[in-house]
């Protein structure tokens, strides 16, 4: 069986937007290299795009915070964090309902930090009576750091205003919970005020979701216990949010990790797929495509088993499983 992995919002900290002086580079890049081309269909053009253009021109690596959703067939939605990318995935969750039919969506929460939260009062089913809205933690103050953001002065409607029946739900890291058709097992991560990576198990098959997590590769326990989380996973959406140099100097200890860590990590758990993910919001593209192709270029040098595939998120991004 299959599933597919949508990625609504993959940058760290806080959303990114472009701006016309930066698209306006882009177009001219793009035109200059098709001035000499004839490209007469819209096929032509994709074609061209692809096989011609750098992946920063034809891409954004997006803007929204996490938000990742993962459909496995089943009925209810599933998901992981709700920062500003649950806005528009609450949008096509509710252009796809059924009318007169309710829908379910289980969210789990990685930690309370804002840019992880800071979707849910822009999220359109919670206004939406009948709907069923589950959100998962390990933190014991889940609930009360979401009623917190939309308490007043910081937003206009409550979270108890909110037509839907939401409910927060406590687990337990280590703890393996049966949701939504999948085994979902949280793990304590290192960051500040604690962070939780879950792993879904489904048929077979294993998607490990671990963001805002840092790791030091010279600590044996903690990295042996982050192999065995990420053991055969089929994907591994990683926390790459800086480069090496700057994880182990200027910011080494702010709670993130990098894209050579995660190879590392990857290759030593035999995992299959590692997509680098809550990207630093002061990375232009190009400079997310370089940490990208470097660490394509690491994975290819220091390869001793099967080839990992390395990916970096881009919000709209879908990943099969
Ligand atoms: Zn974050
Ligand atoms: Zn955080």
């Amino acid at each position: 069986m299959t599933m597919l992995v949508r990625i609504w919002g993959c940058r760290g900290s806080l959303p990114v937007a472009t701006n016309t002086s930066k698209l306006r580079v882009r177009l001219i890049a793009a035109l200059q290299a098709a001035r000499w081309k004839t490209l007469g269909s819209k096929e032509e053009i994709i074609r061209f795009m692809d096989a011609e253009l750098d992946f920063s021109v034809t891409h954004s690596f997006g803007g929204n915070t996490a938000c990742v959703e993962i459909e496995s067939g089943g009925s209810d939605y599933v998901a992981c964090d709700l920062g500003s990318g649950a806005r528009e995935f609450g949008n096509r969750a509710l252009a796809a309902a059924n009318p007169g039919k309710s829908d379910t969506f289980h969210f789990f929460v990685s930690h309370l930090h804002w840019d992880h939260i800071m979707g849910f009062p822009f999220f359109a089913p919670a206004y939406v009576a009948g709907n069923r809205i589950r959100i998962y933690g390990c933190h014991p103050n889940l609930a009360e750091g979401f009623v917190r953001q939309q308490r007043a002065p910081h937003f206009p409607v409550q979270l108890s205003q909110m037509a839907a029946d939401i409910q927060f739900v406590q687990l337990e890291a280590g703890v393996s919970a049966e949701i939504a058709g999948f085994s979902v097992t949280p793990k304590l991560q290192q960051h500040s005020g604690d962070s939780y990576g879950y792993r879904f198990e489904q048929s077979g098959k294993s998607i490990v979701y671990s963001t805002d997590s840092e790791h030091k590769l010279e600590q044996t326990e903690h990295t042996r216990a982050f192999v065995e989380f990420f053991r055969d996973a089929d994907l591994v959406l990683f926390d790459a949010m800086y480069s090496l140099t700057d994880t182990i100097s200027v910011k080494e200890d702010w709670g993130h990790s990098s894209n050579i860590v995660g190879v590392e990590l990857c290759q030593m758990a035999g995992a299959k797929h590692l997509c680098l993910f809550h990207h630093e919001p002061i990375y232009e593209d190009e400079q997310l495509e370089t940490l990208w192709r470097d660490s394509q270029r690491l994975e290819e040098i220091t390869r001793s088993g099967q080839p990992l595939r390395i990916s970096s998120a881009f919000d709209g991004m879908e990943i099969l499983v």
